[in-house]
Order: C-alpha cells, then structure tokens, then sequence
C-alpha cells in the first residue's frame, strides 16, 4: 500500500477508503478509551485526524506517540463525528518511525518568532513556517510560469563575479588565500595575481549587467538566483543573502517597464490567492487579520504612477502640515522607508511607482533624461514593505554612459565587456530587481524578513 498525502486526503478522499499515512504528530490527547493524534506531513497546514482505540494497540507503543515523533498509520477513513474536519483516519496498524523525547523544542504553541529563529532547523515544522515555505515554493512557481509564458527565457548569471562596480552593495570576498600570510606590493595593496582566479573576487550583489549581455542578443530574460549583500543593515527588510529576480527586455522603455513590473506582482499575488488559500487563511487568522484583504487590494487596483519630484512636494507638504519623519526631506535624497510608507500607507493608500530620481542616488547605467539631472529609474512602493522592486530604462547611448562611467570614477578595466553592449548594436532596454524575501513579506504577512527564508543569514548570523 502507497502512502497517501495528507493534503489529498482532505481536499478529495472518500470515507470507506483503506489509507496509509506518514507524519509526525503534532499532539495526542484523549481518554482511557478512545485517542486522538493530530498528524502532519507537510503538505497541508491541516492536520489530519487519526482516531485511536486503546484497546488494540501495545500501551508502550501508545505511549511513545509524543509531539514531534514520527509515525505510520494505516487505518479506514471515515467521516468525522467531531467538529473542525470532514474525514479521520480509525487507525488499525500504527508504526513508531522516529521516537522523540521531551527535549523537543517545539512541545507547545505560542513561541516567538526570535525563539523559533534560534531553532530554524526545527521552525519549518511549525504551522506558521509549515505554510510561510509552501507559498515562498509557489511563489517560486509563479515567477517562472510567469515569464515563460511570456517568452522571457530563464538567464543564468554568475555568482561569483569579479566586477565590483554595481554599487548596488558592499561586497563578500571570495578567495583561497591563506588569511595568515597575506603579501601585499610595494603600495599595500594586496596581491591577487596568485589567487583563485588570478584577481580579486566576490559574490555578486546583481545579475543585472549579465542580464542585460542575455536581453540584448535573446530579447527578454529573466534570472532568479542568490544574491549577497555584505551591508550591516541590521532591519526587518535586508538580508546578508536574498534571491533576486531579474527580468531584462531589449526594446522595452520605461512604460513597459513599470507595465511589466505591475503585470508581474499581480500575477504572483493572484497566484498565491488562488493556490495557496489554506495557507493564507491560516496566515490571515495567527498573523495578520488584514493580509487577504491587502493581497485582493493590489490585483485589483492600479498603481498610482509618480515623479520623485511630485513625491517630494507630497512629503515637504506632509511636514509642513506637521507630520514628524526621523530623516530629512529635500530634492536629491534617497527616500527612506518611512517616506515610501508614507506615500503608500496614508497619501494614496495603494502601490506606488516613484519614477525619474535624481541620477546622484542612482546607479550610473540608468539612462539620462534630458534635463541633466534625473535618470529614467523606477521604484515600485508597496505597502508595509516599502521599496519591493528597484529598475530603470538603461542608458543605451554608449557616449553617455562612458561619460558617466568617468564622471564616476568606475575602472574601465572591468568595465569593457558591458560598454560592448552599446558598441555593437546597441538597443533602448529595461528591467529590474525584485528581492525574493520582500515579495514573500508581502505576501505571507511576516513581519520580519528573517522569517520568510527558511536559513537567515544577518550580521553575525549563519547558523544551519
Ligand atoms: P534598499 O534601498 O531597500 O536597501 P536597494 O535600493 O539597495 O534596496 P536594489 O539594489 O534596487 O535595492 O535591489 C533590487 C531589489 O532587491 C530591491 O528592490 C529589494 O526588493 C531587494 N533587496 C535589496 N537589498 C536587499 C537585501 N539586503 N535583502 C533583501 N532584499 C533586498
Ligand atoms: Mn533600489
């Protein structure tokens, strides 16, 4: 007899049918008669229930059917006489596959999310991280039907990259050198000639210049993969390692940018609205009452389209009618997360796309605007998060962008094989970044980043 999954048994089975299942018990209780095990496999954040009656099985192996252990049942479905379930299993055989005494972690309901960090090897048997990884995997899905649907193929980028002028983020160093006995030259600069890869190298914080090698010659692309970011950003939204997605399209402006980047998280909320309702219902109810509500909300409405300028003048009116912001406001700074909520949260209460930034806070491959001081950019604001995705039009002009490149500062020598690009045959092109984890605090209602990929890595974090 083949093992039946929990999720099937609940979403289709019938009662009459003879059923093996395999699970780990989240609680036992019941009287001298007659037990109930709460069991989970995984696949649901239902537990099915498997009804016990004492007198055909060994006391001893009763007994050993704790919280966390780990059984086999085989038994009848039948329709349930207790309330909160169609269908229970009557067991008739019951296997101990896994024992588990009382030092399991995870013996009752209610811990903290810092408490279930500290135990992130256990965490994804909880109900909350059971259904926070079941969507973070549909998520996942949706993102490449998405762009295949569209023709966007799937581009895979370097992880380790030896160009370090994305600025995107401070760097991780990857090398084989012996940290002990580091040579440096007559300068005090290290010596690179010698390592791995004969230079030095790092994990890379961006696909994007790659991505954009992969648009110019197979029209759209997209890559999805782990992307490092050494900054000492101790908040709720940053990650030492995170998943970008990274769509790039030759002849895309700035429009069908932000079409496509619109397009794009309505698909993946709406997927996860259609796919991933019990969990989202379950989220809905522990973790926050007004998640589905603000999931419907976004595939619903329009995002409001808006110059950083316009932004601006929206946020100098809000402190002049007296609203406190911790950072200063004025033309030319990059906005904080407060003033993305702001936007977002109390002005126009929906998503907001901020465009056309000053090109000082931005990154210089983004294309010129012709007033000489903004650059075609574009953030997509969202609620609760704040910046959720960053793109731009890129500068296709290869003069501009040389120009920028010196103005900058950014060494040639890494920079041949980009400006290559806009040498030959160059075309107007747009993408962006969505970081993975912001998406999936969106979407799961998680308030901290830490807890929706299932191994945190954060300053002085690498545990698991
Ligand atoms: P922020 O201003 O929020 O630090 P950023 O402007 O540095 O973000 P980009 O370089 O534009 O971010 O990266 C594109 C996307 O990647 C962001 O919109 C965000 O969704 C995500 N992202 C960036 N940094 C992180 C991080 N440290 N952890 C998780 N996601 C991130
Ligand atoms: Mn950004």
């Amino acid at each position: 007899m083949s093992r039946t999954r929990i999720s099937e048994i609940l979403s289709k089975a019938q009662a009459g049918e003879d059923v093996l299942v395999k699970g780990w018990v989240r609680t036992r209780r019941g009287s001298k008669q007659v037990n109930f095990i709460a069991l989970n496999d995984g696949s649901s954040v239902n537990n099915l229930q498997i009804v016990v009656d004492i007198n055909n099985f060994d006391p001893e192996l009763i007994k050993s059917i704790t919280t966390g252990a780990c059984i086999a049942v085989k038994g009848k479905l039948v329709a349930s006489q207790g309330a909160g379930q169609a269908v229970e299993v009557q067991a008739t055989e019951i296997e101990l596959l896994g024992a588990c005494d009382d030092t399991y972690p995870l013996q009752k309901k209610g811990h903290t999310m810092e408490f279930l960090r500290d135990v992130a090897h256990l965490r994804p048997r909880t109900n909350t991280f059971g259904a926070v990884f079941r969507i973070r995997h549909n998520m996942a899905f949706a993102i490449h039907k998405f762009f295949h649907e569209r023709g966007f193929y799937y581009f895979h980028t370097p992880i380790i990259t030896a160009s370090d002028c994305e600025g995107a983020g401070q760097m991780f160093q990857v090398t084989t050198k012996n940290l002990y006995k580091i040579e440096k030259d007559e300068n005090g600069a290290i010596k690179y000639d010698d390592d791995f890869f004969g230079k030095q190298t790092s994990l890379t914080v961006s696909g994007q210049l790659e991505g954009e090698l992969g648009a110019t010659a197979l029209g759209a692309i997209y890559t999805f993969g782990p992307t490092f970011r050494a900054e000492n950003s101790n908040t709720p939204r940053h990650l030492a390692e995170f998943w970008m997605i990274e769509p790039e399209v030759a002849f895309n402006d700035i429009t069908d940018n932000m079409d496509l980047a619109e397009d794009f998280i309505k698909y993946c909320v709406k997927w996860a609205l259609d796919n991933c309702a019990d969990d989202l219902a379950f989220l809905n109810k522990m973790i926050d009452n007004e998640l589905i509500d603000r999931l419907k909300f976004v595939t619903e409405n329009k995002f409001i389209r808006l110059p950083y300028t316009e932004g601006i003048k929206i946020l100098e009116k809000a402190i002049a009618d007296g609203h406190k912001f911790e950072f200063p406001v004025f033309w030319g700074c990059d906005l904080a997360s407060e003033h993305e909520r702001f936007l977002v949260e109390q002005h126009f209460k929906c998503p907001v796309i901020l465009t056309d930034y000053p090109k000082e806070i931005k990154a210089f491959y983004m294309k010129q605007n012709d007033d000489g001081k903004t650059v075609r950019a574009m953030d997509v604001l969202f609620p609760k998060i704040g910046e959720i995705i960053g793109g731009s039009e890129r500068e296709e002009s290869y003069d501009k962008l040389l120009k920028r490149i010196q103005e900058l500062n950014i060494p040639m020598k890494d920079m041949w094989w980009y400006l290559d690009t806009r040498k030959f045959g160059t075309c107007p092109h747009s993408g962006f970044g969505l970081g993975f984890e912001r998406l999936l605090l969106f979407v799961t209602g998680m308030q901290n980043i830490r807890d929706v990929i299932p191994f945190p890595r954060t300053p002085g974090r690498a545990d698991f």
